[in-house]
């Protein structure tokens, strides 16, 4: 049992500290190193950069910014999708994911955000698809234990599995955790993202499972909107949708989690045509007021 279990949840009024801004969330428009002066001046305690900003960059001098900035790193994103047509392509693949995952260990990451992938193109063997994900996940598990920045599967709302994740549910990236560490040495847990498991039915009994076995690395929020429009771009403002955002984050806090609460944005239409600051004040007033 984590030692944190069955704490209360945090207060967040007062609290942006504990608070993370994904750089998604900004919608990619700026440079990483005005972004991160703009996430630091609005309060925040932490921020979740994309390999995007980071790679072909001086990986050393970001982490300093950020550092210098007094941000922690909750989370780096993403992994490159696993499963491949070819042998080859797997194992190209998983050496993509050891190069972020070292970047990942420079920016001092709490987590190695991995995404998964599902069907290579042609392919209808969802199956080999799963294999090839706990296979690739397995093969970095040891470095990622020697670099101490742990691996987050995030399992994707169903809608992405025929293309972004063959992994959708929080039971399944717990049953891979404890098929690759039966016995609970670390180096592997989950992302809990609101927007992909808040419909779950077994949702609250996951969360418990995965606080006995403080294998919850992250914590994302947004909210679901009705209608929602794109499948990818119209993730909603925390508070604008249907999702229980507090009620989950007291079940997460409650199972053990401790880290940043981190805002995850994907909104073409919307919040990636506003001005940074106005985004990031809106998040701001929404982390204390509804999650
Ligand atoms: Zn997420």
């Amino acid at each position: 049992m984590n030692a944190a279990a069955n704490a209360a949840p945090r207060a967040l009024r007062g609290r942006l500290d504990l608070c993370a801004i994904n750089t998604a969330t900004l919608g990619h428009r700026a440079p990483i190193a005005t972004v991160i002066d703009q996430v630091a001046r609005a309060g925040f305690g932490a921020i979740a950069p994309w390999r995007r900003e980071i790679e072909g960059a001086d990986v050393q001098a970001i982490a300093r910014h950020i550092a210098d900035a007094g941000l922690a790193v909750s989370g780096y994103c993403r992994s490159t999708y696993f499963p491949a047509a070819t042998v080859e392509g797997a194992r190209a693949a998983i050496e993509d994911n050891r190069r972020a995952l070292r970047d990942a260990a420079t920016l001092n990451a709490a987590c190695f955000i991995m995404v998964v992938g599902s069907l290579p193109p042609g392919s209808r063997d969802l199956a080999g698809a799963r294999a090839q994900v706990s296979d690739g996940i397995g093969a970095l598990l040891e470095e990622a234990r020697t670099l101490g920045v742990a691996l987050a599967l995030e399992p994707l709302h169903p809608m992405y599995a025929g293309d972004r994740s063959c992994l959708t549910t929080l039971a399944e990236a717990l049953d891979i955790c404890d098929a690759l560490d039966p016995a609970g040495d670390g180096g592997i847990g989950v992302a809990v993202d609101c927007y992909h498991v808040w419909w779950d039915p077994a949702l609250a009994a996951s969360i418990a499972r995965a606080g006995q076995g403080g294998r919850i690395l992250a914590f994302h929020v947004c909210d679901w909107l009705v209608p929602t429009t794109d499948m990818l771009l119209d993730r909603g403002m925390m508070g604008d949708g249907v999702i229980d955002i507090a009620g989950m984050r007291a079940g997460v806090e409650r199972a053990g989690f401790a880290g940043a609460v981190e805002c995850e944005i994907f909104s073409a239409a919307n919040w990636w045509r506003r001005e940074a600051k106005d985004t990031l004040s809106v998040c701001a007033e929404r982390f204390q007021s509804v999650c």
